[in-house]
């Protein structure tokens, strides 16, 4: 049985209807997860649901507890990582107040900056088009950092709408990094890569997927990346220098 709408609804706002484990804002594609399975006498309370996405929520379903891969989400630990979020949506963070939110918030949004600055490759893949034309891997380098550093639990933000933006980002860069290692082979010059050229003739429904593809997904992280950039300066008070190149100065 579905969880009753009363009990949805809380859910759905307690979390501002992001996920509460990849804390990316999901919309309408949200789903109420049932914390202990209604055949394992999982009941229909607040404290047994939680607000996933659909790619944590798969990933909670295609679970094989004959064959464990990596380590699977206990309940008390989903409890933890929802209330926790919940926590953050209302502002009830356990920290004095907004001021001392803001500059722990500060330091998260400097690192991140430091790791995928504005004329890094951001500027790389807003430039690129890799229609079959080669790159280099190493000016891609910054996504490696940044996704290496979303691993790290301390790197989140406390604002839910900065949190949203970053979880969101780091899904499309790896959406792009996945894509990129399985579509993109090293060319003759050392150190670079591309979409096979000839695929345009030999394999032209996959050139053209793959390259639209590539396109979105480059053009959804430089909006994601310039509306967290446009974020922290309303909500953090930083002089949006960062989206300044040095030509630009
Ligand atoms: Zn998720």
């Amino acid at each position: 049985m579905p969880f009753p709408a009363e009990i949805k609804e809380n859910a759905l706002v307690s979390s501002g209807r992001c996920c509460c484990l990849c804390h990316k804002f999901c919309g309408t594609k949200i789903e109420v997860h049932h914390i202990r399975e209604e055949s394992e006498g999982g009941d229909n309370n607040n404290d047994n649901a939680i607000p996933l996405c659909f790619d944590c929520h798969a990933d909670m379903r295609s679970y094989d507890h004959k064959h464990p891969k990596g380590n699977k989400y206990s309940e008390n630990e989903l409890k933890r990582h929802r209330d926790n979020w919940y926590a953050k949506i209302t502002g009830n963070t356990g920290l004095a107040g907004r001021q001392e939110v803001v500059e722990t918030d500060k330091h998260v949004y400097s690192r991140l900056i430091h790791l995928l600055p504005w004329d890094g490759s951001i500027r790389v893949i807003s430039d690129n088009n890799f229609d079959g034309s080669s790159f280099r891997y190493e000016k891609l380098r910054d996504f490696d950092s940044f996704e290496y550093q979303c691993r790290n639990p301390a790197f989140e933000f406390i604002d839910p709408d900065l949190e949203s933006l970053r979880a969101k980002l780091y899904t499309i860069i790896h959406c792009l990094s996945a894509t990129l290692a399985e579509n993109a082979f090293p060319t003759t010059m050392p150190g670079d890569f591309s979409v096979p050229a000839e695929w345009e003739v030999l394999q032209p429904m996959r050139f053209h997927e793959v390259v639209s593809k590539i396109h979105e997904t480059c053009r959804e992280i430089v909006e994601t990346y310039s509306s967290l950039v446009r974020t922290a300066t309303r909500k953090l008070g930083i002089l949006p220098e960062t989206m300044l190149t040095t030509s630009d100065i």
